[in-house]
């Protein structure tokens, strides 16, 4: 094999039990695509497995890899899978190659025996959770219609029993974006989670929704349609990339970028170091000029892919789609597909489809457009392409370029980015005393330029 033609390492999330889930979240975007296989028992087979991990260990020309298990959720296919997995890997590691274990589950089925298996084999395990119970409960249900969260900290308490190295992933929406503090101190003290990644959810749904009369379809705000209308809609499309409208169960663009700033201003005065909260870890590698480790906010993407439990390969884990399926590992070379013109050009749009309006922006350097799946409003001035998110982005990237310069400055001298929490504390003493003297109608001391009667003084 050659090496220049092929990328020498990328990002593959395996799904062996396809979309399936015992849960039942109601904003899951995997649950209709069960449909993409009929008849299928969402089952990866041992002969699939087999050459799943043979490929993966020889595509790579990296002393480590990483072995990624997505779903769906994953622990449905049990433990002995697993097992099989960990003796496969042992087959065709290359000697001194390093394997990386990760799991991304919604917890609930987690007990002892899956605990100690993650501890064993050094799993880094990814807990899906959405904040302190009522949070989390609004959407994340079971089959039947039943809260979660008592399960999920359940097996939460069983991998922290054993010591099991674990990361909390967190979806954002209509139900916990307001509450930023709560649902990041919850993750912090409660989970004990020291590494916060935040996902926003954004349910497109096509116009044409709007003209069902046997619907109650109807606009909440502007671009939205009600969450009710749209679960009822029996004509439910399976796919997700369509449509220019978002259910009202989605988080709004500003909402997100509040939601972030919430987190950041907690977080900058005393978790730096501590705490890695992914967004703010990328964006700090952005400022100070590194690749930011999220293909979110990178300029181009295309090398984090998914593979099904029958051997399909899809361009990325939003795409799992048929215009978006390079092939079959059971066909075609994993590593074939994986460096093909169809998923070159993918990762290569991110950045040669950005509209004027992101090129000209000035935090494009942190945002590149955020991820082409919810590139589906218009900008400004008409041109089709910009991000959902797009106001939500540019708020929050606006609101933390001081500090992230001082933390890219302290990074440069090759002192601790942590240092800035110093800073934060003592301007926060600074201002105490300032507002501890200022009168109702005199400037706030913030420097909003609102009365301080208007601002802080409000209270
Ligand atoms: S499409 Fe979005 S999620 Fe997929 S690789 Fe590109 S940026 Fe990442
Ligand atoms: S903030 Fe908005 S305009 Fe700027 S790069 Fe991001 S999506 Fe584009």
């Amino acid at each position: 094999m050659t090496t220049t033609k092929y990328p020498p390492a990328f990002h593959l999330l395996a799904k062996p039990s396809g979309a399936t889930c015992n849960l039942d979240c109601a904003y899951c975007f995997f649950l209709s695509k069960e449909m993409l296989y009929p008849g299928s028992r969402f089952r990866m087979a041992d002969e699939l497995l087999e050459a799943y991990i043979r490929q993966l260990i020889e595509a790579h020309q990296t002393p480590v890899v990483q072995v990624a298990w997505q779903g769906g959720e994953p622990t449905l296919m049990g433990l002995p899978f697993f097992e099989r997995s960990l003796q496969l890997v042992e087959r065709y590691r290359k000697p001194g190659m390093q394997i990386e274990y990760t799991i991304q589950t919604n917890g609930t089925l987690i007990d002892d025996d899956w605990a100690a298996f993650f501890k064993r084999h050094n799993f880094l395990v990814g807990v899906s959770i959405d904040g302190p119970q009522a949070l989390h409960d609004a959407y994340r249900v079971d089959k039947g219609g039943q809260p979660t969260f008592d399960r999920v900290m359940r097996g939460l308490r069983f991998l922290q029993a054993h010591g099991v190295e674990y990361n909390t992933l967190t979806t954002l929406h209509r139900a916990n974006a307001d509450r930023p503090v709560e649902v990041y101190r919850f993750l912090r003290d409660e989970c004990r989670s020291n590494f916060i990644q935040f996902i926003p959810i954004i349910e497109r749904v096509p116009a044409s929704a709007h003209d069902r009369s046997d619907l109650d379809v109807q606009r909440v705000t502007p671009g939205q349609v009600s969450t009710a209308a749209w679960s009822s809609w029996r004509d439910r499309p399976l796919y997700t990339q369509a449509g220019d409208l978002v259910t009202d169960r989605s988080i709004q663009p500003e909402q997100y970028g509040d939601f972030l700033i919430g987190v950041f201003e907690e977080w900058v005065r005393r978790d730096v170091g501590s705490v890695y909260v992914q967004m703010f870890d990328v964006a700090l590698a952005n400022w100070v000029g590194e690749p930011p480790g999220l293909c979110v906010h990178a300029e181009t993407c295309g090398l984090a892919l998914a593979l099904e439990h029958n051997g399909d390969l899809y361009a990325c884990d939003h795409f799992v789609e048929p215009a978006y399926r390079l092939g079959n590992i059971l066909e075609t070379p994993m590593i074939e597909l994986v460096a093909s013109p169809q998923q070159k050009k993918f990762g290569q749009d991110k950045f040669a489809t950005l509209p004027r309006y992101c090129r000209e922006c000035d935090v494009r350097f942190a945002c590149h457009g955020g991820c082409p799946k919810d590139r589906f409003i218009h900008t400004p001035d008409g041109e089709p392409g910009l991000n959902y998110l797009c106001a939500g982005f540019k708020r929050f990237f606006h609101h933390v370029d001081a500090p992230m310069r001082t933390m890219a400055g302290l990074l440069r001298q090759g002192r601790a980015p942590a240092e800035i929490m110093r800073h934060y504390q003592e301007r926060d003493r600074r201002l105490a005393a300032a507002f501890a003297v200022a009168g109702r109608n005199d400037p706030c001391p913030c420097g909003s330029g609102k009365k301080f009667k208007q601002c802080h003084g409000r209270h």
